[in-house]
């Protein structure tokens, strides 16, 4: 199962809590806001997963105090097939 993490930065206060739960895909920009590493643009904010980090996304999905964390079935370039956990979908 594919799955991706999206981040809404409209939400997020940039404290970091995710980016510590996921730091092998997570990396923070210069005001501390989560993005994803290795991406530019709007793939910055939706963060492809592998199965062994899907566990510590549904964590920081669970713990982002702003649910500002969304974890999605799918690629972004296929669209999402359904929210798996969190966020306001
Ligand atoms: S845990 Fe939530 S509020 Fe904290 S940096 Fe991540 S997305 Fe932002």
């Amino acid at each position: 199962m594919s799955a991706y993490l999206h981040i809404d930065w409209t939400r997020c206060d940039g404290r970091g809590l995710c980016t510590e739960l996921l730091a092998g895909v997570l990396d923070r920009d210069d005001w501390g806001y989560p993005v994803a590493r290795g991406r530019a643009g709007r793939d910055r904010t939706d963060v492809p997963l592998a199965d062994a980090e899907v566990g510590a996304a549904r964590d920081a999905v669970a713990l982002c105090p702003v649910l500002a964390l969304t974890l999605l079935q799918g690629t972004r370039r296929e669209g999402p097939s359904g929210p798996l956990q969190g966020g306001r979908r």
